[in-house]
């Protein structure tokens, strides 16, 4: 038989692999220490905090999904976005970064550059022109990648970026969270490192905080490995357990979010309430041929913009019954949220203008309930959205 796809590998991952009870679902090694086989002869594993099985399957499981030489499971996306910066920068090196990357990196980014620990660039990376221009004149250490971007979904050029980026010798990141292995695979786009929240659509049921650093080659995922026990963000059992339980259902659970969103999309585009739907899916979205190039799929985050502004937002949110009022993304239930009061509210309304966040935007994490439902709730906000907007 050939070797396995790399779904198959994620489904099957530690699966059959107890040999003292034939378990058919790997145990969670709760254990912190593991004995000497004699003396002078460790085992695989010594100190949990360094190794432990259950992150060990969690760790193999995404880097197939990645195509990669190796990843290393952090207890957070965070975890894993300081691990990076942690291992490849120094003072005076400089890190280019999207300006409107996810806002915890960005405070990250900026809180560490005001420290001294490297210096901070932020542009904007989907402007070929712009993006080019930024890593000319700075010659990053690090290109950080962020694609597509939280919440008006702009996609930004991989390929180029990773080329541009290593022209002047930078290590190039991607932020994967969005779109997810299945969706994207950086490392075959020119990345040289991948990041996870796996808190998002990896593990997927909104139980479980993770992250993941995936590594095109072994020396470098043996060095982020050696970073991430140094710092101890590694990953705890039973998050990595409950992590790759739902890593298995993975591509199972993104073909659903996937026609969900689609038919969400539908519903948006063709109403009166709506004046804008972002999704790289239409044709009318400024990154919609680059995503059908580097993307396998276009996700299940959709977000759209009500003529009827911040009232007509709040009138679509309110009494919505599937979409849950709730920041995050992923799950296998939907969410809606409000980033001008909700994930980005700590931009002030200029920032937010400039960043294209609208009084009247919604973003939506659609899950995997039957479709007819959501669109029937959704249908229903627009409908109240309308009423607020006629000022009846
Ligand atoms: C949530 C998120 C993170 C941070 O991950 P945590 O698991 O919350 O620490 C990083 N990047 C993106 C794109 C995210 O959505």
């Amino acid at each position: 038989m050939s070797e396995p796809s790399p779904i198959t590998r994620a489904v099957r991952a530690g699966i059959d692999s107890d040999l003292t009870h034939g378990a058919v679902v790997p145990p969670i090694y709760l254990s912190t220490t593991f004995t000497f086989e004699e003396f002078g002869v460790p085992r695989e594993f010594d100190y949990a905090r360094r190794g432990n099985p259950t992150r060990s399957a969690l760790a193999a499981a995404v880097a197939a999904l990645e195509g990669a030489a190796g990843a290393v499971i952090t207890a957070s996306g965070m975890g894993a976005i300081t691990t990076v910066l942690a291992a490849l920068l120094q003072p005076g090196q400089v890190l280019v970064a999207p300006h409107d990357c996810y806002g915890g990196s960005w405070r990250l980014f900026d809180a560490l550059a005001r420290k001294g620990h490297f210096e901070l660039v932020l542009a904007d990376l989907t402007d070929p022109e712009v993006a080019e221009q930024a890593i000319r004149e700075h010659g990053p250490t690090v290109l950080w990648v962020e694609t597509p971007s939280n919440p008006l979904l702009r996609i930004s050029d991989v390929s180029a970026l990773a080329a541009l980026g290593h022209a002047v010798g930078a290590t190039v990141v991607v932020d994967n969270t969005f779109c997810t292995p299945l969706g994207q695979r950086p490392l075959e786009l020119g990345a040289d490192l991948v990041v996870h929240s796996a808190t998002k659509y990896l593990a997927g049921h909104s139980d479980v905080v993770s992250g993941a650093v995936v590594c095109s080659t072994e020396a470098q995922a043996e060095d982020l490995a050696w970073w991430a026990n140094c710092l101890g963000v590694t990953g705890g059992a039973f998050d990595c357990y409950l992590a790759l339980r739902g890593l298995r259902s993975l591509h199972a659970r993104m073909a659903v979010h996937e026609s969900n969103a689609a038919q969400i999309v539908t519903l948006l585009t063709d109403h009166p309430a709506v004046t804008a739907v972002h999704h790289a899916s239409l044709a009318s979205h400024p990154g919609h041929e680059l995503a059908a190039r580097q993307q396998r799929l276009f996700g299940g985050i959709v977000t759209f913009e009500l003529g009827g502004g911040l009232p007509a937002a709040q009138a679509c949110m309110d009494g919505l019954r599937l979409f849950c009022p709730a920041e995050s993304l992923g799950g296998t239930e939907s969410l809606v949220s409000h980033p001008a009061t909700m994930t980005h509210a700590a931009m002030p309304p200029q920032v937010q203008a400039a960043a294209g966040i609208t009084p009247g935007m919604l973003r939506l994490s659609v899950g995997i309930e039957d479709a007819a439902d959501l669109v029937a709730d959704l249908a229903a906000g627009l409908q109240r959205a309308a009423q607020v907007g006629n000022g009846s």
